[in-house]
């Protein structure tokens, strides 16, 4: 017997789950591309992008992924010979970095492993030693979606300031957009971007970058910047389609749409206070389930955890086991451990990740938690008694 049928929920971090305001105005005929109706809803777009960012400066729309919005907001302002700091604190920093190495620039990495964020010492130090400014930027992962580590932005900023470099600040958003507090004007950010499919609760298939006056004089520094990459064009359009570069992303346009409303009328203190309950929820649960056996979240202080995403080591093979018992026999999917490999465990099938991203609410994690909680039993795996009893009752004193 399965107990799975009923509605799906994808709870890996990203894609998210989409609204059904989303979906119902993504089923829609093709709409005309030179003027009327999308038209008009792109130009509304762009300043509540901004309010979701939390910026005054300039917004660039590309048809693209999290990936594809990484190699974009590199190719402004670095190019070959250019030197960038990336302290690491998970796959997606090393798969940045990566990024930048593809694009001829050297990458300087400090690597805080998976476990501790950032320390903005390091990256003060390192700067430092730059006398002759080679470091053209500095990139953070908000929240590395591997290990749910979160870093510290602003503390990089001062950092920055601190040691009087002139390297630009680029905060990798992509997980963290959306679900956890990220002030990009306030806390220095120069660059800043996102995906459409995890806080933004649209498919996968919009990529967001965000740059201030800084960054786009950099922008103008350049010798070259590709073409399709190059976001001036797209954040200052003197025609249509020169936000995207070539025809609009149509359906997923009606979708941010949507979305954008749905955010507009909670609001962003709202979206990253609810956010940080449903956090506090899982961790209660975790904590008891900790309490006896194997579990164990990856980030030990609190005050470094995403708010959208939690990684847990369970021991091999248990994460995969649970993983396959939760889709199979409760319809609740959880993430894979990335990036998590070990010696003893070269697939990481002792790592799981629970996604909390976007359209996430109390029913909702507490019904994951319970899955959680029944696969423990069904698979005989150690636990704490009373998990979910716990996280019922953060939600409840909420
Ligand atoms: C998801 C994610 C990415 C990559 O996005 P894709 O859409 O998979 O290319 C990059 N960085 C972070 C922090 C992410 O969460």
């Amino acid at each position: 017997m399965s107990l799975a049928h009923g509605r799906p929920y994808l709870a890996i971090p990203g894609p998210s789950v989409m609204p059904d305001a989303v979906l119902r105005a993504m089923h829609r005929a093709s709409p005309n591309i030179y003027e009327g109706e999308l038209v008009e809803i792109v130009r509304g777009l762009i300043p509540d992008l901004k309010y979701v960012a939390q910026t005054e400066g300039s917004a660039a729309i590309y048809i693209c992924n999290g990936h594809g919005a990484w190699e974009a907001a590199l190719s402004n302002v670095v190019g070959e010979g250019d030197t960038v700091l990336m302290p690491a604190t998970g796959r997606f920093g090393h798969g940045w970095a990566d990024m930048a190495a593809g694009l001829g620039v050297e990458t300087q990495l400090i690597d805080f492993g998976r476990k501790t964020p950032l320390d903005p010492v390091r990256v003060a130090e390192a700067l430092a030693a730059d006398k002759a400014h080679k470091i053209k930027a500095v990139m953070v992962t908000h929240v590395d979606t591997a290990t749910s580590l979160r870093n510290d932005v602003a503390a990089v900023r001062r950092a920055i300031d601190d040691a009087g470099h002139p390297a630009l600040l680029m905060a990798d958003c992509i997980a963290s957009m959306g679900c956890d507090r990220f002030l990009m004007d306030e806390w220095g950010a120069d660059v800043a971007v996102t995906g459409s499919q995890k806080g933004l609760m649209v498919p996968p298939g919009l990529g967001f970058v965000f740059f201030n006056d800084r960054a786009a004089e950099r922008r103008a520094e350049m010798k070259r910047v590709s073409r399709y990459w190059d976001w001036t064009p797209r954040a200052n359009p003197e025609f249509f389609y020169n936000y995207f570069g070539g025809t609009a992303p149509t359906h997923h346009l009606y979708g941010l749409r949507a979305a954008l409303d749905i955010i507009r009328a909670e609001g962003m203190e709202a979206i990253w206070a609810r956010h940080a309950t449903l956090a506090r929820a899982i961790w209660a649960a975790v904590d008891v389930w900790a309490s006896d056996g194997p579990l164990e979240m990856n980030v030990a202080d609190p005050a470094y955890r995403s708010h959208a995403v939690t990684a847990l080591r369970v021991g091999a093979p248990y994460g995969a086991q649970l993983r396959e018992w939760t889709d199979t026999q409760a319809g609740v999917t959880l993430g894979i451990g990335l990036g998590m490999s070990e010696p003893e465990d070269p697939q990481g099938t002792g790592f799981f990740r629970i996604g909390h991203m976007g359209h996430v609410n109390a029913h909702m994690v507490l019904g994951m938690l319970g899955v959680i909680e029944a696969g423990l039993q069904a698979l005989g795996v150690p636990h704490g008694r009373g998990g979910v009893a716990a996280a019922a009752e953060v939600i409840g004193a909420a």
